[in-house]
């Protein structure tokens, strides 16, 4: 029987792939068969050394995502040296914590810049790429934020809600065109990301307390969810925002 999830031959972009969720779906993606092109603005060697025992083929692009500039010659770095693009991964993202009442426009400006901006050009340039190629897959990073409010995130939340959006939009302009488009929503996971959450004693408390499952994510939780929206067994699946929660929402 054929491996619907088998990545062999195909080539992934993974942004933000250094830590954290990243490297995870670096390396689950690796596990399936796929070529990995590690993007990011610091050092892919420990993400390296995870990959290649996981997986055949891997390449490291140092770029910083807060502008657009380099979006365009990592796609075409990527094409040259694994011959083609058939993934993206648009993970890279940022938090900046205040009281709505005290946000600043930098605040509001750095996170809106890499989660937002960049998340669509970055799509736009892979699907330039995959549109001429026979589609593609596009996965982009969500939160819960996606769904729910928070506090003291204000760009945050706005931009993983405007990511959510973009996600389905996407998805209605290129499925016909062979690309699918979704969103892993990650629920809680212990990374760089959520350091001041879980050294609050508080903020940990309630935030454990409300998740069924009765722990942290650890970013190889969402290896299983990457794989699937990154192979054939998700070819009908376009425009959705899938949670990787522990339960959190349905609470
Ligand atoms: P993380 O450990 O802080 O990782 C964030 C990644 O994004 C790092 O690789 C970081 O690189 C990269 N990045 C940030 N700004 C960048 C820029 N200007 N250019 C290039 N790369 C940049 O946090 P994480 O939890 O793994 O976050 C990964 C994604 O998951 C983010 O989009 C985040 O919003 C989302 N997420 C996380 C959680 C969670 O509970 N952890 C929940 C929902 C969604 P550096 O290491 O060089 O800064």
């Amino acid at each position: 029987m054929t491996n619907l999830f088998d990545l062999s031959g195909r080539v992934a972009i993974v942004t933000g792939a250094n830590t954290g969720l990243g490297q995870a779906i670096a390396v689950a993606l690796a596990g399936a068969g796929a070529s990995i092109v590690a993007v990011g603005r610091s050092s892919m060697d420990e993400t390296e050394a995870a990959v290649v025992k996981a997986g055949p083929r891997f390449h490291a692009i140092r770029a910083d995502l807060n502008t657009l500039d380099p979006i365009a010659s990592i796609v075409s770095e990527t094409v040259g040296v694994f011959g083609g693009l058939d993934i993206l991964v648009n993970n890279a993202g940022i938090i900046r914590r205040a009281d709505a009442i005290d946000f600043t426009e930098a605040d509001w400006d750095e996170v809106m810049d890499v989660n937002l901006k960049s998340a669509f050009f970055f799509a736009q340039a892979s699907a330039r790429h995959m549109l001429r190629n026979g589609g593609g897959k596009i996965i982009n990073i969500a939160s819960m934020l996606s769904f729910q409010g928070g506090i003291r995130i204000a760009s945050y939340t706005a931009s993983k809600s405007g990511l959510a959006g973009l996600t389905r939009l996407l998805a209605c302009e290129w499925a016909a065109h062979g690309i699918n488009v979704n969103a892993i929503a990650p629920g809680y996971f212990v990374t760089n990301n959520t350091t001041a959450l879980r050294e609050d004693p508080e903020r940990n408390a309630n935030i454990l307390g409300r998740i069924p499952a009765g722990r942290w994510g650890e970013p190889s939780d969402l290896g299983g969810a990457a794989i699937f929206l990154s192979s054939k067994a998700s070819d009908y699946v376009h425009g959705t925002i899938l949670p990787v929660d522990g339960g959190w929402l349905a609470r």
